[in-house]
């Protein structure tokens, strides 16, 4: 029998894209996807328990599904774009509130807010959802992640705190849907498994009926479990039964009972997963309700709220004396922190990508592409008319104040004319030293270098001229006087069309 072309049979391209590339996350969504049962994910690695081409002639599923594909990306990301606000860092949004649990002890062993377990378990308790996939800590190797299907609030309460580690959550998904039958399902995890998760919906998948919310935690990488705990053992002599928690503050941090270590960073970077290199995705961008750390306010997390389920579901929490919130707008340095970490995130996984495809050609990975979807809109069409621009003679201070409030992460900068002449950034202001912010100008600081578009120009030129200076947002401007600003399309704008086209 002539073998079948590789397009036909998705896994022939999941194996040589994904996994044999290095980019797979053990999510298991490709397991819980598969119509045959053909795949299987155990331990560290992706099984092939039987070769599917020989029952069916094609399929595109396990591919299409895998998080790290470029596959149905903007039917996924159509989930929450009906949120009324959108920018770069954030992604779609609702609201964005400061949060925690109310019970203490519940904050003090998640290092946290506790808000996701706070959540989950008034959830189960007042049955608005069946059953939870959560990740709980394996006992013989507290740091390794155990996805579980919990069903009673003591399951969910054993799941407090982060571990740094893959988890194959989308795989527990599939056996709470299959083994227990349950149909209105929590789901908790880092952006690429919420986006597994919205693939399935996207694709009509037929077990994603089940899903009921999703939250999503905000995620710098994860390790890659068995060399991590290598490098623990013999340079730190902790072994992986002795770590009791690990948590992330400016430093790495592993505890034991006998002692706390924090590792920088820099220091154990190389033992990030390859995929989360080229992943733009800092805040759950598709998730219900998103959470994360409130750094430096402690026993606090931030709350991103999208879709209109998260908003009801969040806020009866809160009505039912389960949350508390604060106002994130008084406390800017919490949202200087968010913005910086996920433009960083995102620029440094654009300049990796870029690197990986000159040397190995195209790798597929989440990112806005010229399309010619893009030349049938006008830039009059998408762009933002509501803008805020800063003037130059401000302080870095004062710039700091005004992000809390208006939360976007690029403003055009004017000078005393009302003339633009540059652009400041969240993350350029975030660099200037904290003692010096009262003295240093909006003006010293600002991008001279404009990406300049005009109304009637299409979306799909703009997006060139973006691409091609490497700047994520362009100015528009009126033709007949070009001193005056029109607005302002970014590459959110121009993904946000695309997406509408769903
Ligand atoms: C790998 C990883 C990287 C992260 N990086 C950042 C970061 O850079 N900045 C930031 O602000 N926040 C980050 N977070 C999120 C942060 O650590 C907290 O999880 C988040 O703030 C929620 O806090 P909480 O107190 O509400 O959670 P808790 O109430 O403690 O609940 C945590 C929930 O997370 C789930 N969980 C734990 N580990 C995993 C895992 N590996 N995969 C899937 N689900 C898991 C558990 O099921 C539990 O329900 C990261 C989390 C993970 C897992
Ligand atoms: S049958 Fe399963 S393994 Fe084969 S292509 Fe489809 S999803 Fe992938
Ligand atoms: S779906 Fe998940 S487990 Fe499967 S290849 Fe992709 S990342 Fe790996
Ligand atoms: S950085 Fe991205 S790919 Fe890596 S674990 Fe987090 S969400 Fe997944």
């Amino acid at each position: 029998m002539k073998p079948k072309p590789d397009s036909l049979i998705a896994y022939n391209v999941l194996e040589k894209k994904i996994i044999n590339a290095g980019f797979c996350t053990l999510c298991g969504a490709c397991e819980a996807a598969c119509p045959v049962g053909a795949i299987q994910l155990k331990g560290e690695k992706i099984h092939r328990l039987h070769d599917c081409s020989k029952d069916i002639d094609l399929c595109p599923i396990c591919y299409e599904i895998c998080p790290h594909s470029e596959a149905l990306l903007l039917r996924s990301l159509s989930f929450v774009a009906d949120a009324p606000a959108r920018n770069e860092a954030f992604g779609y949004y609702r609201k964005i509130v400061l949060a925690q649990a109310v019970d203490p002890k519940l904050r003090e062993q998640s290092f946290g807010g506790a808000v996701v377990t706070s959540l989950l378990k008034y959830g189960i308790e007042k049955q608005v959802f069946d059953s939870a996939i959560v990740s709980q800590s394996e006992p013989e190797n507290p740091a390794k992640p155990k996805p579980s299907v919990a069903l009673v609030p003591d399951d969910i309460l054993s799941a407090v705190g982060s571990k740094f580690f893959p988890s194959s959550v989308a795989k527990a998904y599939g056996g709470a849907v299959y083994g227990y039958g349950k149909t209105q399902i929590a789901f908790v995890g880092v952006p690429c498994h919420i986006l597994a998760l919205r693939k399935l919906e996207a694709w009509q998948h037929k077990i994603s009926g089940n899903l009921k919310i999703t939250i999503g935690l905000f995620c710098f990488g994860s390790f890659s479990l068995s060399p991590l705990l290598e490098y623990l053992e013999k340079k730190y002599k902790i072994k992986p039964s002795e770590i009791k928690q690990m948590r992330l503050s400016s430093k790495f941090v592993v505890q034991t009972e006998k002692k706390v270590i924090r590792i920088p960073m820099s220091e154990i970077e190389e033992h990030i997963l390859p995929s989360c290199r080229t992943c733009t995705d800092f805040t759950s961008e598709f998730a219900d309700i998103s959470v994360g750390s409130a750094y430096p306010l402690k026993d606090w997390s931030t709350v991103i709220i999208r879709t209109k389920a998260g908003e009801d579901f969040f806020y009866d929490a809160v009505e039912n004396g389960i949350i508390n919130t604060w106002v994130i707008e008084q406390e800017p340095k919490v949202i200087e922190r968010v913005i910086v970490a996920a433009m960083q995130k995102r620029e440094n996984a654009l300049r990796e990508a870029k690197e990986l495809e000159e040397v190995y050609g195209y790798i597929p990975i989440r990112l806005l592409r010229e399309t010619d979807a893009l030349a049938h809109f006008k830039v009059k069409e998408i762009m933002t008319k509501a803008i805020t621009t800063v003037p130059n003679n401000i302080t870095v201070s004062k710039f700091l104040d005004l992000v809390a409030v208006h939360h976007h992460v690029g403003y055009p900068v004017i000078n005393e004319n009302g003339e633009p002449i540059g652009w400041v950034t969240l993350e350029e202001a975030a660099k200037v030293e904290k003692n010096k912010r009262d003295k240093t100008l909006v003006g010293q600081i600002a991008r001279q270098k404009l990406v300049i578009a005009y109304p009637e120009d299409t979306a799909l030129a703009a997006f060139i001229k973006m691409r091609k200076f490497e700047i994520g947002r362009a100015l528009v401007l009126d033709p007949d006087n070009p001193k005056k600003i029109l607005g302002i399309v970014t590459k959110t704008d121009l993904m946000h069309t695309l997406t509408k086209q769903y």
